[in-house]
């Protein structure tokens, strides 16, 4: 079982103490007894301890930066939501094949920001724009939220925004089961709670330091008792010997723990494993010994946003997933909707 998130180390910028949460956080990691260091902004935070490259990779991701969110325009979040709005970049989680490690670069530490009324404000404008239409925020993507947010609340905190608002939606997803203190917020079915999930070999070799599948599991139930809307996304699909049984498993597992009322408003969302060559370079980095397979003879080129070229599965083992997983998802969970496979 994976314990809450504990940092070893909290830098804090000078800026984040003239926020009430800022304060709240140094009182509640120096009760906490954790080392706390100074830095006046988040690119000074060098010298993390570690002989090489491998061990300052690791300390990194148990180092949280508390600071502010400079940049309030948001990223456009396709195909999940129309924003990504930002309260914390970076994850403790070790996932062979994250999407941070190319995007975090040389900085894979945690940050959580404490301008939250200054980031809702954003928010707010963005709405704005767009109403009468709703708009729909995804908080978790540029970290796993849930995984640290037992700590801050912020996210607690954009639940409760959105559970006030008409014109917007929150949503986010996480691999953690630590979900006990977001069950009392006040989300007035405003947000939807979403749990990544993946069948027990891809979680056993290529997602260390999260929650196993029977705790996210167990965590989805409470969440669905306490009246969110609820969604699992299945991603990384990934084809290893045996996928077929391990992933019917899984939905099998779901369907048998998750409670009736909870199957009536249920989403799905389906992405196969892609990587990139940039992001092999680093994988092979910081997970030498994974057995990740990342041969791009075995699959097929595609162009990405931001023009680099990705490598997913060939268009036929595309279509023995959709039919095999989906199908599955269909029969186990008839009121769900599948919303998008990618
Ligand atoms: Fe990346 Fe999500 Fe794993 Fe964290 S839990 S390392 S964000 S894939």
């Amino acid at each position: 079982m994976v314990r809450p998130f504990v940092p070893q180390l909290v830098y804090f910028e000078p800026k984040a103490m003239e926020y009430p949460l800022g304060q709240q956080l140094r009182d509640k990691f120096e009760n906490m007894g954790l080392e706390i260091r100074e830095t006046t902004s988040h690119n000074q935070v060098r010298n993390l301890p570690g002989d090489n490259d491998f061990q300052k990779y690791r300390n990194a991701k148990s180092t949280l930066v508390v600071g502010l969110r400079k940049t309030l325009k948001f990223d456009t979040s396709k195909p999940s939501a129309e924003y990504a709005i930002p309260f914390a970049t970076g994850c403790m989680g070790h996932c062979h094949y994250c999407y941070l490690q190319t995007t975090m670069g040389s900085k894979p530490y945690i940050r959580t920001y404490v301008n939250t009324d200054e980031i809702f404000d954003a928010a707010e404008k963005y709405m704005e724009e767009r109403s009468p239409d709703i708009t729909r925020f995804e908080a978790s993507c540029t970290s796993d939220i849930v995984g640290v947010d037992h700590l801050t609340h912020t996210l607690k905190q954009a639940i409760e925004f959105f559970g006030k608002s008409d014109r917007g939606l929150l949503r986010f997803v996480t691999k953690f089961a630590h979900v006990d203190h977001l069950l009392d917020a006040d989300h007035r079915g405003k947000t939807r709670f979403r749990f990544s999930i993946n069948d027990d070999y891809v979680i056993k070799y290529f997602e260390p330091g999260t929650s196993r599948l029977d705790e996210r599991i167990e965590a989805a139930v409470k969440v669905a008792e306490a009246g969110y809307p609820l969604g699992f996304i299945i991603a990384p699909i990934y084809l290893h010997e045996g996928w077929q049984e391990g992933y019917g498993e899984m939905l099998e597992k779901l369907e048998a723990a998750l409670p009736a009322f909870a199957k009536k408003d249920l989403t799905f969302e389906m992405i196969q494993h892609r990587f990139t060559k940039p992001a092999k370079r680093v994988i092979q980095k910081n997970y030498p010994m994974t057995k990740l397979e990342l041969d791009e003879s075995k699959r097929k080129a595609k162009w990405g946003r931001y023009g680099i070229l990705k490598y997913v599965y060939q268009d036929q083992e595309q279509e023995e997933m959709k039919d095999h997983i989906g199908g599955l998802v269909h029969k186990l969970f008839p009121k769900a909707e599948l919303e998008y496979f990618t």
